[in-house]
């Protein structure tokens, strides 16, 4: 028999015991920590401040969480939202949750991939971010402020308000928040012209646990160093950015052309290996690699869809693809010019002529579930070919259904960066990325989540692993 379930051992009143008294201790906490935050902020504070018992609490804390995995009912939530309108506001809720022993979570854009934004085992309060948002563009010195609570998307639009051919190196999806994204990296479509997103920062305005406002001066480079890469919630809060923009050409070429199994995919995978290495710095090259299903009778493929950003106008990027990689066989029909701010709509996926507008909206899309994590393949040591064979293999397992590979080239820019010149040591020597990610919604019970989010935590994403999948396949 199970001890715990037995009526003669005390553990089980021990365990309800102990359970009530952290619920009142954290209640009690909670409690302290408002008046706090009342006694340091009496004047504007206490609307910028979210509790269970507020019915706008689920909405406030639902608006920015973009994985539904950590939307359950099991999911731990904040004691306290608090949604700072300035710097006091993050002094003081950093103040009281320190003499009352609540941890801070600190959310921008809520993207984290394993929601460390809004969710911990501890009582915890979140400092959200999300009024705090306002992008300070100087067209003349190439610079922008950029208040952490911006999404990437606010951050483009507001620099193309100014200029249509300055721009910033930051990733693809709009409703990502520069206060997660930035901090960790960030990688986008310009980052083999520009670097990383992280590259680019100037100077930052950050509140430490102490409470003090620093800068790039005042905090000094071994900190300055930590948070261009090093990841959020580490150092503090980052309340601003200043980023250096960069120079686009008025027109940019995107493409997005697929080829199945039965189009010679695995052959041109492989071959795309060997054409990173000669593609010129204004080409960005992803790969997305999934299952798909052909027939109504349930036979399946392989898709392979070849996503590409180029700084300049079709007829260079024709003859660049024509030298480095021909076997694509890429034709100008493929290709679409237009401004680089417009690529940015079309990368996140909306349709052709979407108003630019778009790129404003951070309100919730789909609230689906994800699992992903992310992979490097060194330029010694690129998949062979009978590896991929062995990725199409695990790609056509059930609990793989819903999953995808983003293979996205390094090269350029990456290459010329010190590996310990911020804390984003991924830099020459790295052929490309791998992002493993397996997708399911939240209406979708065909999905066992268990066995889906195992497909990217096994070691079934390891090359090695696919070499001897493919090789087995081979021999049979
Ligand atoms: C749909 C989607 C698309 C993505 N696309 C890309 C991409 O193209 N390129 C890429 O590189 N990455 C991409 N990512 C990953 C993304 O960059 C990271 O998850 C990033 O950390 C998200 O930042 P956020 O502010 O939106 O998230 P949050 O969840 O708000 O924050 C992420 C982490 O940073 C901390 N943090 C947030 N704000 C601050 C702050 N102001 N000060 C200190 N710490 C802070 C949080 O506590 C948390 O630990 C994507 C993620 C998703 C879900």
């Amino acid at each position: 028999m199970n001890s715990l379930s037995s009526s003669k051992f005390p553990f089980p009143f021990l365990f309800l015991f102990l359970f009530s008294f952290s619920w009142v201790a954290s209640a009690d906490r909670h409690e302290d920590f408002l008046q706090c935050l009342h006694s340091q902020n009496s004047n504007s504070i206490s609307m910028v401040i979210f509790t269970p018992i507020n019915s706008s609490y689920s909405s406030v804390l639902q608006f920015s969480l973009r994985n539904g995995r950590f939307n359950t009912g099991a999911t731990p939530k904040p004691l306290v939202i608090v949604k700072p309108l300035n710097e006091a506001h993050i002094q003081a809720a950093i103040a009281c949750s320190q003499k009352h022993g609540l941890q801070i979570r600190v959310r921008s854009g809520g993207h984290d991939y394993e929601g460390l934004s809004y969710v911990t085992v501890v009582p915890f309060v979140v400092i959200d971010l999300i009024n705090m948002r306002t992008v300070t563009v100087d067209v003349g010195k190439k610079i922008a402020w950029v208040q952490a609570g911006a999404t990437l998307g606010e951050v483009y639009y507001r620099i193309s308000e100014k200029s249509r051919t300055l721009a910033f190196p930051g990733g693809v999806c709009p409703t990502v928040g520069s206060g997660g994204h930035i901090s960790g990296g960030g990688h986008g479509m310009m980052m083999r012209k520009y670097g990383l997103a992280a590259d680019h920062i100037i100077d930052v305005k950050l509140i430490d646990a102490k409470g003090r406002i620093l800068d790039r001066a005042s905090m000094g480079e071994d900190l300055f160093w930590a948070i261009r890469g090093g990841g959020g919630n580490t150092f503090g809060v980052v309340v601003a950015w200043k980023l250096e923009l960069v120079t686009v050409p008025p027109t940019v070429t995107v493409f997005n052309v697929t080829r199945t199994l039965e189009q010679n995919a695995t052959k041109l995978v492989h071959q795309w290996q060997s054409a990173i290495g000669k593609f010129d710095e204004d080409l960005f090259s992803r790969i997305f690699l999934s299952r798909v299903n052909t027939s109504q009778e349930g036979k399946t493929t392989i898709l392979a869809a070849y996503t590409s950003l180029f700084l300049g106008g079709v007829d260079r990027l024709l003859s660049m693809m024509q030298q480095s990689f021909p076997q694509l066989g890429l034709v100008k029909e493929d290709c679409i010019e237009m401004s680089w701010i417009e690529s940015t709509v079309y990368f996140a996926s909306f349709p052709r002529n979407t108003s630019l507008d778009v790129l404003l909206d951070r309100s919730p899309g789909s609230t689906g579930s994800f699992k992903a994590k992310t992979d490097y393949v060194s330029v010694k040591e690129p998949i062979p070919e009978i590896a991929l064979e062995g990725i199409w293999e695990r790609l056509n397992q059930l609990d793989a259904q819903v999953a995808q590979l983003q293979l996205t080239a390094y090269g350029g820019k990456m290459d010329e960066i010190s590996e310990t010149s911020t804390p984003f040591p991924h830099r020459a020597g790295n052929l490309f990325q791998i992002h493993y990610a397996v997708f399911w919604g939240d209406q979708d019970i065909t999905v066992d989540e268990a066995n889906t989010t195992s497909w990217v935590q096994s070691d079934a994403t390891q090359i090695e692993v696919y070499n001897r999948i493919g090789e087995k396949k081979y021999n049979s």
